[in-house]
């Protein structure tokens, strides 16, 4: 069975599958199947906090990509009647399609999740990991506007460690999506258990939403706190000692 084929068994609602836009050579093919065993390994496929996901959501290559979202942003910046041959604003389809599909949106493709190796737990360092304040933008799904705000993660190492500049990482790859914040904490929380193979683990997200603040209901002053407790996190003492550090 081709990986395609898996992938549309587990994901049944895969409608509107448009496979006459997509070119494929075997390079491609080749890097398709890759991302595809890793997004299935992951277990980012068919869960339910999974980004929703078309399956041929990697066939079309990121050039393609670029090109297709270019051609689309021209056209709408041509509806709301700018003038394209302006100097300030010629480039702006291109420049706004390479920053989808190269930065702000990069962390939907599995390919471009880190590489986190395991190192032993030399020290013996049986207390809490925590790395906080990881500054991240990300972008509300429902809007396409900034979402802002700071990450806290922690860890209770089961005989394994990560480099620390990894769990910012992992931060950096969930946070460049389209995302709703309950679902970014789940899978930075769901990805540092499966890579420090530990359940003990703790994602506070403290975050501003630009839907909220600067249109909508224009409120400046709110900020949306969601967090994730697995393993011993959710012992009161635990918890309360990671809020401690964090300064919640
Ligand atoms: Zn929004």
């Amino acid at each position: 069975m081709k990986q395609n084929e898996i992938l549309l068994n587990i994901l049944p609602n895969g409608n509107g599958i448009h496979k006459h836009n997509v070119k494929i050579n075997q390079q491609e093919e080749a890097n398709h199947e890759l991302a595809l065993i890793d997004a299935i390994g992951d277990e980012h496929i068919a869960t339910s906090y999974d980004t929703p996901l078309r399956p041929d959501a990697f066939l079309m290559d990121d050039t393609s990509k670029m090109q297709e979202i270019e051609k689309h942003f021209e056209a709408i910046m041509n509806i709301l009647g700018l003038d394209l041959t302006d100097d300030s604003l010629k480039g702006t389809p291109h420049r706004v399609a390479k920053m989808y599909v190269q930065e702000i949106f990069s962390g939907l493709n599995p390919k471009n999740r880190p590489d986190i190796k395991l190192f032993e737990n030399k020290y013996q360092y049986k207390e809490m990991l925590v790395e906080k304040n990881i500054t991240f933008y990300s972008n509300c799904e429902h809007h396409f506007v900034p979402i802002i705000g700071k990450a806290h993660v922690a860890y209770i190492s089961n005989g394994y460690v990560i480099g620390l500049s990894k769990l910012n990482r992992i931060v950096q790859y969930y946070a460049k999506r389209p995302q709703v914040q309950e679902r970014l904490t789940v899978q930075i929380a769901e990805d540092l258990k499966m890579a420090l193979q530990t359940d003990d683990v703790a994602v506070l997200i403290d975050a501003e939403h630009l839907c909220v603040s600067s249109r909508g209901i224009k409120d400046v002053n709110s900020s949306t706190v969601t967090a994730s407790y697995s393993g011993k996190f959710q012992e009161e003492a635990t918890r309360l000692e990671f809020l401690k550090y964090i300064g919640k």
